[in-house]
């Protein structure tokens, strides 16, 4: 099982990779620039070696990399939408002076005063002029619980970005446990019916990472708010059935609960216990 947490890369990848160990996970997501103001940290191409040589030693084979919330490529004005492509850009740049083994996932954006179509065609044009035969590194869209104006709360327009990519094939998806069931995906009593859904409109072949959360709101609520693994409206049975299932156990999962380090040590300690019980051969 693959099964990390969002860690914090103040202190570089190599420190990053070391708490990651430390605490029992085999992956982590971090931040690519700072979340809120976008500001990226220097490039430091020997803590990314140093990363490297401790990871493969770990076994560690992929990390996952996440945009700054205050990205959107659907953005009704252009400015923001400029700095979507630019942060899109100089990410991959970045993330490719790995040599593999990284994803990236950012959140498609919110159309605002903009009608969905229209805001849809400006993320598939910034990832058309993005996306170039040289990129190396996947870039995931989330799928998100859908509050407010967001993009890409129904599978359908996942499915209406990938396909107006030219370079489709770079392009997957990143499915997150609180934004499904928040997003009226009924993750804990229909989870089949939910990944039969997501294969006929998108395709499981296209996920390539999970988001790993509780949810502090019910079910359809269209919020955004995780709670802890057990402490909200999914409940721990059903997280396991999520790591557990056939069509999903091979995927990266990733912890983004309201935890500081230790409360994450216990989370991953909890489910890795549960899933050695539940089918030990993995
Ligand atoms: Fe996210
Ligand atoms: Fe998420
Ligand atoms: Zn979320």
């Amino acid at each position: 099982m693959k099964l990390g947490y969002h860690a914090s890369i103040a202190k570089g990848y190599l420190s990053a990779v070391k708490e990651a160990v430390s605490i029992g996970a085999n992956t982590f997501q971090f931040f690519s620039r700072n979340p809120r103001g976008g500001s990226a940290r220097e490039l430091d191409l020997e803590d990314i070696a140093l990363y490297k040589e401790f990871a493969s030693k770990h076994n560690i084979e992929t990390i996952l990399a996440h945009a700054p919330y205050t990205l959107n490529a659907g953005s009704a004005t252009r400015a923001t939408r400029e700095f979507a492509k630019q942060c899109l850009e100089q990410d991959l740049k970045t993330l490719a002076s790995f040599g593999g083994g990284v994803q990236y996932v950012f959140h498609p954006g919110s159309h605002t005063t903009l009608t969905k179509e229209e805001s849809i065609t400006f993320v598939i044009d910034i990832l058309n002029s993005v996306l170039t035969n040289d990129t190396s590194v996947p870039v995931l869209l989330e799928g998100m619980s859908g509050k407010g104006s967001e993009l890409c709360g129904i599978f359908d327009e996942l499915t209406t970005i990938i396909s107006g990519v030219e370079l489709s094939d770079k392009v997957g998806v990143c499915l997150d446990s609180c934004h499904l069931y928040s997003a009226g995906y009924d993750i804990v009593n229909n989870l089949d019916g939910v990944l039969e859904d997501f294969d006929k409109i998108v395709g499981l072949d296209k996920l390539k990472a999970f988001h790993l959360n509780d949810s502090m709101t019910a079910f359809a609520s269209k919020k955004d708010r995780h709670a802890k693994i057990g402490e909200g409206t999914i409940g721990l049975d059903a997280i396991i059935r999520i790591i557990t299932h056939k069509k999903l156990k091979h995927l990266p999962f990733y912890l983004e609960t309201p935890n500081e380090i230790d409360g994450y040590q216990r989370e991953i300690e909890i489910l890795k216990s549960v899933c050695d019980r539940v089918s030990p051969l993995q």
